[in-house]
C-alpha cells in the first residue's frame, strides 16, 4: 500500500487560540479556517495529526484531569466538523523532565510516522512558534509557519513558508 502523506500541527497557537495553559473545556476557541483547512486537507487524503506540548501538566499548574477536559473538548468539536484525526499526541513533560517526547523533539511525530506508515519527507509540520518549525525539520517534514505578522524572528528555525491564517496553508499545500 502506498504510503500515506500527513499533517502535523501544534494545538495552542494553531489549531485553537492560545489560553496559556488552558484547563477547561471553555477556553477551547478555534482559529479561524482551522477547521474548515482539516476538512480540506483530509479530503485530500492528508492524515491529521495534533502535535502538542502540555508542560501545564508537568509543571503542576493544571491537572491531568484539567488537561483531559481540554483534550475532550477538541477532539469533540473536530469530530462534530466532520474531521477524524489520525491520533492526538501530547507530552505532559516540563523541560525538567528530560523526556524523549517534547517538542523539538520529533520523537512525536516520528512515532506517528512508524505506527501509521507515513512519508515523512512529504508530509508537513505547522505551527505558531520556533520549536513547531524546528519539530519538524528534525523529523524530516516540510515546515510551516502560521503567523498573522508574517515575521519570523532571527534566532528561530526558518520555516519552508510562513501563513497569515489557514487558508494560506491550504493554497500552499495545495501547490507543492
Ligand atoms: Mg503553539
Ligand atoms: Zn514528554
Amino acid at each position: 500500500m502506498p504510503k500515506k502523506a500527513a499533517i502535523f500541527f501544534d494545538r495552542d497557537g494553531t489549531l485553537i487560540h492560545d489560553a496559556h495553559y488552558p484547563s477547561k473545556p471553555d477556553d477551547v476557541r478555534f482559529m479561524p479556517g482551522a477547521r474548515e483547512a482539516l476538512i480540506q486537507l483530509q479530503q485530500q487524503g492528508f492524515l491529521l495529526f495534533i502535535i502538542s506540548n502540555q508542560s501545564g501538566i508537568g509543571r503542576g499548574y493544571i491537572t491531568p484531569e484539567e488537561a483531559e477536559s481540554v483534550y475532550r473538548k477538541v477532539a469533540a468539536d473536530l469530530e462534530a466538523s466532520g474531521i477524524k484525526l489520525g491520533y492526538a499526541y501530547y507530552c505532559p513533560h516540563s523541560p525538567d523532565d528530560n523526556c524523549q517526547c517534547r517538542k523539538p523533539s520529533p520523537y512525536m511525530l516520528m512515532d506517528a510516522a512508524d505506527k501509521f506508515n507515513l512519508e515523512i519527507s512529504r508530509s508537513f509540520m505547522v505551527g505558531d512558534r520556533g520549536v513547531d518549525i524546528e519539530t519538524g525539520k528534525r523529523a524530516g517534514c516540510r515546515t510551516i509557519l502560521l503567523r498573522e505578522n508574517l515575521i519570523v524572528e532571527e534566532q528561530e528555525s526558518q520555516p519552508d513558508y510562513i501563513a497569515a491564517d489557514w487558508s494560506k496553508i491550504v493554497a500552499y499545500i495545495e501547490g507543492k
